[in-house]
């Protein structure tokens, strides 16, 4: 059975997930570390749970999702994998993020193997597949456990929301069709773990999110 850890981080907020069973090894979506001690909280925690990490994952590379990649590259040598249309996001390469009143330098580390649809990533002995759900940015993914009946959507969906599409590459019309066509037909019981807030369910949304009710 698969564990998952949340950790809110930097100051959009945004859910980094760990995922492991009980063999210890473990992945982590989108890591947001980035300011105070949140690299150190989330490195701690994968020692105290004496956890193996095999994979790093990004759903898509706002700079929210990608701030702690250099960190996990450092601390355990691994290299992020998401999928590679998002690597044409302007700015990327510059890795400055002025945000409000927020404002920081990260070095963006690129992968070395991509992610594509339907694209199975292992570990222990949980296994998730990569769903291709564009539209919030070109490149974005789902990662979706039909064991475990959980599905991580970036910010293509949200608990009674979804992804705003007015960034580069963002598309409403391919985000709408991205969650007809492949996150409503999981099974409603699948619990939807979005990049930003709570969780929901895929049938919850299928009835309750008012952006999605037309469709
Ligand atoms: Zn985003
Ligand atoms: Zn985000």
């Amino acid at each position: 059975m698969l564990r998952i850890k949340v950790f809110v981080f930097n100051p959009v907020r945004e859910n980094t997930y760990l995922l492991y069973d009980r063999t210890k090894e473990a992945v982590i979506i989108d890591c947001g570390a980035c300011i105070g001690n949140e690299k150190k909280q989330l490195s701690d925690f994968i020692h105290e749970q004496g956890l193996t990490l095999k994979h790093v994952l990004n759903t898509h590379l706002h700079f929210d999702h990608v701030l702690g990649n250099k960190f996990l590259y450092e601390t355990y040598g691994l290299k992020p994998e998401y999928h590679l249309a998002d690597e044409a996001m302007p700015g990327l390469k510059d890795g400055i993020v002025d945000f409000e009143s927020f404002t920081c330098k990260y070095d963006a580390v690129f992968a070395e193997q991509y992610i594509e649809d339907k694209g199975l990533i292992s570990f222990g002995d949980s296994c998730l597949e990569a769903l291709s759900t564009p539209g919030h940015s070109p490149g974005s993914l789902s990662f979706y456990s039909e064991k475990d009946a959980c599905v991580f959507t970036g910010d293509a969906l949200f608990r009674f929301g979804i992804g705003r599409t007015d960034l580069w590459g963002g598309n409403y019309e391919e985000l709408i069709q991205s969650i007809k066509n492949k996150l409503f037909a999981l099974p409603g019981n699948t619990v939807v773990y979005p990049g930003h807030a709570e969780a929901s369910t895929i049938g919850e949304e299928k009835t309750h999110n008012p952006y999605l009710k037309r469709i």
